[in-house]
């Protein structure tokens, strides 16, 4: 097989390397993150935290509730004895009752809306946890979609590597380091093909004692492009 072609197989295993190792490594990054996932779980954390302080502040609301009934029930009890006599106490002793009684109604709204809140969390909650559940459902999918994936890229990689190998064995090393300066340098396209006379690098027309070297199977550089020139 003539150097061109050789240098140019070479060329395609390289191509295709490349492509196959960022097809890996984003297979590789997307098994390592999931975003959306571990985000959903973060809210449905903080929401629970959010209603274990909730549910702590119904309890002392409801407490704060007993303790003024305790207070005004004796007060009431009292008051409607009718024991007490003199009109001043009898109207400070009201008063008190009266205070009180607001004071309780007051405390039983806000321990209403505590537990309208704890309510509303709890249902949203409920939902959140679901919208989890289906998240990790779908990524144990794709999570294994990605693995079958990796496994694939991983034997491609491997077998083209080995090829590569046996391909560069058969190229002397002062050619092969020509072919890998003008990779680095070319993207990639270190050697170009001829076509109609042709370089397929720059498009420029080749002298015809270029375009015999080549179909001799000698090293030929593009004047213009300095490509490696393959005649297939
Ligand atoms: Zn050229």
């Amino acid at each position: 097989m003539n150097l061109g072609k050789r240098l140019y197989d070479l060329q395609q295993i390289d191509l295709d390397l490349e492509k196959k190792t960022e097809a890996l490594s984003q297979v590789e990054s997307q098994l390592s993150h999931n975003e959306a996932l571990t985000e959903a779980r973060a809210e449905v954390e903080r929401k629970r935290e959010d209603l274990a302080e909730l549910e702590k502040k119904e309890i002392t609301a409801e407490w704060v509730v007993d303790d003024l009934e305790a207070k005004a029930g004796p007060l009431q009890e009292k008051l409607y004895a009718g024991s007490v006599k003199n009109p001043k106490e009898l109207m400070s002793l009201q008063h008190q009752v009266e205070q009180l009684k607001s004071q309780i109604r007051e405390e039983e709204d806000k321990t209403l809306e505590i537990m309208s809140q704890v309510e509303a969390l709890r249902k949203e909650i409920a939902s959140r946890a679901a919208e989890v559940k289906k998240l990790e459902e779908e990524w144990q999918k794709r999570r294994e979609q990605l693995l079958v994936e990796q496994t694939e890229l991983r034997t491609t990689i491997d077998v083209a590597k080995e090829k590569r190998d046996e391909l560069a064995a058969t190229v002397e090393s002062a050619h092969l380091e020509l072919y890998e300066i003008l990779r680095a340098r070319k993207q990639g396209q270190a050697v170009a093909g001829i076509e109609q006379g042709r370089c397929q690098g720059c498009r420029i027309t080749l002298p015809v004692s270029e375009l015999m070297r080549a179909r001799m199977g000698e090293l030929v550089q593009c004047d213009s492009c300095s490509r490696i020139l393959y005649l297939g």
